[in-house]
């Protein structure tokens, strides 16, 4: 974790409690730098797609870095988070359930309202606009084609270290059976690397990654992420600090 946001800071969740955090969150993180570290925080709340696949991980890494999450398997359950994590897995499945319950709109809506998404591995497949190896449907939240099992069934346990934008240092990169992303659209921000094709990408508060930096120490890309959710949540709240 970089020093720059490691800053202690007292915060309070949005269901008043308080909780205290090495991890400060974006803007309202300088803020908090503005005012000497005595400003208050509100939590942001994480939605995890909870169908199958590795949501655990993810939630585990999120409490690691003090954001409340919650299970999401309805669109009910979308209803008050700041943010969508979509986890890896195998997104035929995921791409059904979301469909057959409603969630596929609801992601849609949410992604409309300024909703925060990262989609892992499965997850970026899901928010591509056009998908191959074989054709499927998806949520076509991100100007980008990917092709699914690209690198190879065997590929399924290879970590790799990439150049990023995120640190100075390579970005550990566990592949599972991943995606290529072949075409990224001129909007979408190269946030890492891996043989020459992007691995993390970016479009305003939604990223997607064909690796898995949940099942890594390095919290570098969720902090990104939870970085995007207190942008977002600022804009929506104006009035998150106080
Ligand atoms: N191969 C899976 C798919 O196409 C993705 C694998 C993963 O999420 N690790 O959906």
């Amino acid at each position: 974790m970089s020093d720059r946001w490691r800053r202690r800071t007292c915060c309070r969740r949005a269901d008043g409690k308080r909780f205290s955090s090495t991890f400060s969150l974006g803007v309202r993180g300088a803020a908090c730098g503005a005012l000497e570290g005595r400003c208050e925080v509100r939590g942001v709340r994480i939605g995890i797609l909870a169908v199958q696949g590795d949501f655990e991980a993810h939630a585990a890494m999120l409490a690691r870095l003090g954001a409340e999450t919650v299970e999401v398997r309805t669109p009910a359950q979308l209803q008050g988070c700041d943010g969508l994590i979509l986890p890896g897995g195998e997104s035929t499945t995921q791409l059904q359930f979301l469909q057959e319950e409603g969630l596929a709109d609801a992601i849609g809506k949410f992604a409309k309202q300024g909703g925060a998404i990262f989609g892992t591995c499965a997850g970026a497949i899901l928010l591509a606009a056009e998908v191959r190896n074989p054709r499927q449907d998806s949520l076509k939240l991100l100007d980008m084609t990917v092709l699914r099992n690209a690198y190879g069934r065997q590929i399924a346990s290879d970590v790799v270290n990439g150049p990023t934008k995120l640190k100075k240092q390579p970005l550990e990169m566990v592949f599972i059976r991943g995606p290529i992303i072949e075409r990224a659209g001129p909007d979408l921000k190269v946030l890492a690397e891996y043989a020459g094709k992007p691995a993390l990408v970016q479009r305003d508060n939604i990223m997607a990654a064909t690796f898995h930096p949940e099942l890594t120490d390095d919290t570098t890309v969720h902090e990104h992420f939870l970085r995007l959710v207190a942008v977002g949540t600022n804009h929506a709240a104006g009035s998150a600090i106080s």
